[in-house]
């Protein structure tokens, strides 16, 4: 049996297991321990407690000392789109010269440029860089990411995206859960008939990724202009009929009517929520569901960010989670997007940390394996660099302060 014994860690943080997601005052509370061990066998966590109730018996096959260093739960990204066939920068600094939208769209950009590419490209080579992907983002502390499809947009290149996240799934160390997003937008082929893609989805693309169970989740861009409340509560129910939960794309650029729709079909979460009113907010908090923040898709579009502070005081169970895709955000590190949840949405450094650990493992049915520190569960955690305190690690943003992450019991950068 592999033991690992980490000694005299600065601070031990995140120890928790809790039952529900975290909301309201809970989300600032984040149990630590100074001066503290922490024990993994067979890659779980087998205990921890303070140095001085350390029992000198233990045999550990290897022993770290993390003078200085706090031990944090890895990042678990609860919605990501981070297979895709290339980035997107041109059309970025289009953007920069003073394109609008609907310019760089009729030049052939946005949703339906990375569709045409991925429909391109063959299932090994998005396979590869999406893999390139991930090894980034675990050396970045991620150890559990969802992963959608929706660059597809027909039959056969939705099922190779989410055959690629099945192999990813199968391969990678880190936790992998995967949504069908056939409800991205729609096809140009499909833009005067609406029916006839949802037909589509329903009866080509649903009935295979169930056979060849391909997705955990199915989600739709509930917005103006795309899906509809009602388009997506149909496409929802019928992907609920073969057991996949709701995750849905809500209130990015409108009161788009889909957090009430998420809450009516008891989703997951409902994701972005840069536009929300009162009532959204009243009615998220007296629900179940999550609200997933993807504060770094604000940014990048410049948007105003979401109202987390209110949702929070409101008592919502929040996540954050990067949405890393190549038109809206084209980052996955976790790090700052931490930074960005304190710096411009006011949370505190303990509720950023819990919303993007133990709250976003909720949000992918991972909580009894993962986002904190408890007896039992993987051991995946952050090893910091010797830092002051937990408020250092957003504060001072844009530095990589991870040392180096153990996902599964595996050190990632060697040890
Ligand atoms: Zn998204």
């Amino acid at each position: 049996m592999a033991t690992i014994l980490v000694k005299n860690i600065k601070k031990l943080v995140g120890l928790a297991n809790p039952s529900a997601p975290l909301r309201g005052k809970e989300l600032s509370r984040l149990p630590a321990i100074d001066n503290a061990y922490l024990l993994i066998e067979d890659a779980e966590i087998a205990g921890y407690g303070p140095m001085e109730e350390l029992h000198a018996g233990i045999k550990a096959s290897t022993e770290l000392d993390a003078s200085g260093r706090f031990i944090l739960p890895a990042w678990c990204d609860s919605h990501t789109h981070l297979v895709f066939a290339a980035s997107r920068e041109e059309e970025f600094v289009d953007k920069l010269k003073g394109l609008s939208y609907a310019e760089i769209a009729a030049r052939g950009g946005g949703i339906l440029n990375s569709a045409r590419k991925l429909q391109a490209a063959s299932e090994d080579e998005l396979f590869l860089s999406a893999w390139k992907r991930l090894e980034e983002l675990s050396r970045w502390g991620t150890a559990a990411v969802e992963i959608k499809s929706g660059y597809g947009l027909t039959v056969e290149a939705e099922l190779k995206m989410l055959r690629v996240i099945k192999k990813l799934k199968e391969r990678s160390s880190l936790s992998i859960k995967a949504t069908f997003l056939g409800a991205h937008t729609f096809p140009p082929e499909y833009k005067e008939d609406h029916e006839g893609y949802i037909r589509l989805i329903i009866h080509e693309m649903l009935p295979v990724i169930a056979k060849e169970k391909l997705a955990d989740y199915v989600d739709v861009f509930c917005e103006k202009g795309f899906f509809s409340p009602e388009e997506t509560e149909t496409i929802c129910r019928a992907g609920m009929q073969y057991g996949l939960k709701p995750k849905i794309h809500a209130n990015q650029l409108n009161l788009s009517g889909g957090v009430e729709t998420g809450i009516k079909l008891n989703a997951v979460s409902v994701d972005h929520l840069e536009t929300m009113s009162d009532d959204t907010i009243s009615m998220l908090a007296a629900s179940n569901t999550i609200g997933t923040m993807l504060p770094t898709a604000a940014f990048f579009l410049r948007m105003p960010f979401q109202p987390a502070r209110q949702m929070i005081d409101a008592g919502c169970a929040v996540a954050l989670a990067t949405d890393f895709n190549p038109g809206s955000s084209p980052s996955g590190n976790m790090n700052l997007l931490i930074a960005m949840s304190c710096i411009q949405m006011k949370m505190l450094p303990e509720e950023a940390i819990n919303a993007a650990t133990v709250n976003g493992a909720f949000a992918m049915d991972l909580q009894h394996e993962t986002g904190s520190i408890a007896a039992g569960k993987k051991a995946n955690f952050i090893l910091t660099q010797p830092i002051p305190s937990l408020a250092y690690i957003p504060y001072a943003f844009g530095n990589n302060l991870v040392e180096n992450v153990m996902i599964k019991g595996e050190w990632i950068s060697g040890k």
